[in-house]
């Protein structure tokens, strides 16, 4: 099987030199024309080498295939990428127009970073969270892409090898770090519930014979007892004392190599941590003056603190009084997705249909648990209908401690910037833009994380500066600590992976210096152990997005307009920003 993939790409090769695509040094339409039968090319063969990425992409074909992770199989990934890298540089980048140049520019970064993560980063080796068959069950199970039946039936035809799955997992596993291991035995436990009731119901709900309905129960039952001997291999591996874990952080070379592939930005590493610190101080003084101006409100004649990072403190911890309980968390940010789409309509700040694309809120399901209080879930790229879900964890699952400690950080402002960061107008509604409306469904199914969560960030300053939360104070100041927690997460990430600060002193910084609570500062430390890069993500893309912004404003002068602005940069899907800088500056 895996050798019938290496066949395509090579009759391609031939095909591609074929058409002579360097025969013309002008830009020319038939050069875009073998761009584009190039790319459909491409993306197939891509879906059939990665079948799990095709579920995640909504591609709707090889959804039944699932790869055994075995060694055999990542050279074999990285044969794949090597292959189609040498028949996409048979293009020439001039002859090609702006849109088909952006998209050469995404699939050449992704097979480059495809090889560069199993040759050089060998994640596959030390990561035991990479290997996690949930999410794409999950997918398989609810998306919309076929009927009911027809879905459980490739359920079951994607569960038959899950043995071979999770051994082979297992045995790749060289020298894992032992945060990952306990991650990916916390993940694959809680994954384990998309098996649960609610696919129960579907299938005595479904039509399917009585034979295919006992052969899928037989691969259920056959994926649970393979799930749980990985989680028991993994407990194995923590309850021996002789192990010798490798650790998590990963160091100057790979950070920055890293840094690279998943952001896509023309900077280095350095030049986004020191700007971090840099605006720092600028947030500080502009905190303490705001700080000043609500103290009495909240300490009547009490004498201010002479320090100012306690006088921000001390304000913080009583608007961070003002929160809502566990039970009632899930409720009001459900309430605020409904009032910040009637926001953005009256505001006209997009041309956002809210009736026909579904935003659902939901509990968090258990696959996606462990990283954070809500998530955004998009439609699968080449979807054209589903849902987008607005992931919120459910809170009465917490201890009262560490309720009580999320409840004060996502309190009545922060929560609102949160809904606006996930849902509106931030992920969803980016996730939403990508899907209907980008040309080129390459930048839709490649996505650059800068983008998306700069966007996201962009958006929670974009809709105070329009007047949403009434420029109140207190939501002015929650607003500073998030951008201080943006600041924070690259330089947490970036001291604790390259210059192996101590938990310690990057705990200090998060609570003393960016008031953040305790269990929010445990809770980001953890992440910033099992993630590498993703942190600078939010302020790496927020800072490139209001800069591009500023550029596009001074270029368009007198017929400047913010929705026009926002249309045109979601238009093109999750492309980096600096590329649709270029588009949209030229
Ligand atoms: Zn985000």
């Amino acid at each position: 099987m895996k050798h019938l993939s290496f066949l395509l790409p090579i009759l391609l090769l031939v095909l591609v030199i074929g058409c002579g695509p360097k025969s013309t040094t002008t830009t020319t339409e038939s050069s875009d024309n073998t761009f584009a039968s190039f790319e459909d090319r491409f993306l197939d063969a891509y879906w059939k080498q990665h079948p799990t990425g095709s579920i995640f992409a909504g591609y709707g074909k090889y959804y039944d295939l699932l790869i055994t992770p075995d060694s055999t199989a990542f050279a074999s990934n990285v044969a794949f990428s090597r292959q189609w890298l040498d028949s996409l540089n048979t293009f020439d980048l001039n002859t090609l127009n702006d849109n088909n140049k952006i998209s050469l520019n995404i699939i050449k970064n992704q097979l480059e970073s495809d090889i560069w993560y199993i040759s050089v980063f060998k994640q596959q080796e030390w990561d035991a969270s990479v290997y996690n068959i949930a999410g794409e069950c999950d997918y398989i199970i609810n998306q919309p892409y076929a009927p009911l039946d027809e879905r459980l039936l490739t359920l079951s035809k994607h569960l038959q090898t899950t043995d071979a799955y999770y051994k082979a997992a297992l045995a790749m596993l060289k020298k894992p770090s032992k945060e990952h291991v306990e991650l990916a035995i916390l993940q694959n436990q809680g994954g384990a519930s998309v098996f649960g009731p609610a696919l129960m119901d579907s299938i005595k709900a479904s039509h399917l014979s009585d034979a295919d309905k006992a052969a899928l129960q037989e691969n259920i039952t056959k994926a649970t007892i393979a799930i749980n001997g990985y989680v028991d291999g993994l407990k194995a591996i923590l309850a021996d004392k002789n192990y010798t874990f490798r650790d998590f952080r990963i160091g100057k070379e790979l950070f920055t190599e890293k840094f690279k592939y998943d952001l896509a930005t023309d900077f280095t590493p350095e030049q986004v941590y020191e700007k971090a610190n840099a605006d720092k101080q600028l947030y500080h003084t502009k905190m303490a003056g705001i700080a000043r101006s609500l103290w009495s409100k909240y300490y009547d004649n009490q004498i201010k603190p002479a320090d100012s990072l306690k006088l921000i403190q001390m304000v913080l911890d009583k608007i961070q009084l003002q929160h809502s309980s566990p039970e009632h968390f899930f409720d009001s940010l459900t309430r605020q997705v409904y009032q910040l789409k009637k926001f953005i309509v009256e505001k006209d700040l997009f041309d956002f249909d809210t009736a026909s694309p579904p935003i659902k809120v939901r509990i968090m399901p258990a696959y996606a648990r462990g990283f954070s209080v809500a998530s955004a879930e998009f439609t699968p790229p080449y979807q054209k209908s589903g849902t987008t879900y607005y992931n919120i964890d459910d809170l009465t699952l917490y201890t009262p401690e560490k309720a009580e400690s999320v409840l004060k950080e996502y309190n009545n402002y922060a929560s609102q910037l949160l809904s606006i960061h996930e849902a509106v107008p931030g992920h969803c509604v980016q996730g939403i833009y990508n899907n209907k409306k980008s040309p080129d469904v390459v930048r839709a199914v490649f996505q650059n994380g800068a983008m998306i969560e700069g966007w996201a960030v962009y958006a929670e300053a974009m809709m105070l500066e329009n007047g949403w939360g009434g420029n109140s104070p207190e939501m002015e100041l929650v607003h500073d600590k998030l951008k201080l927690r943006e600041l924070a997460n690259v330089i947490i990430d970036y001291e604790l992976q390259v210059q192996n600060k101590s938990k310690e002193e990057l705990i200090r910084l998060m609570v003393v210096e960016c008031f953040q609570t305790n269990a929010q500062a445990e809770e980001k430390y953890h992440r910033a152990t099992v993630s590498q890069v993703q942190l600078c993500s939010y302020y790496a893309g927020s800072t490139a997005i209001q800069a591009l912004r500023e550029d596009y404003k001074n270029k368009m002068g007198d017929k400047y307009n913010l929705k026009e602005f926002h249309e045109a940069f979601l238009s093109y899907g999750s492309s980096p920003v600096k590329y649709i800088r270029e588009r949209m500056l030229n």
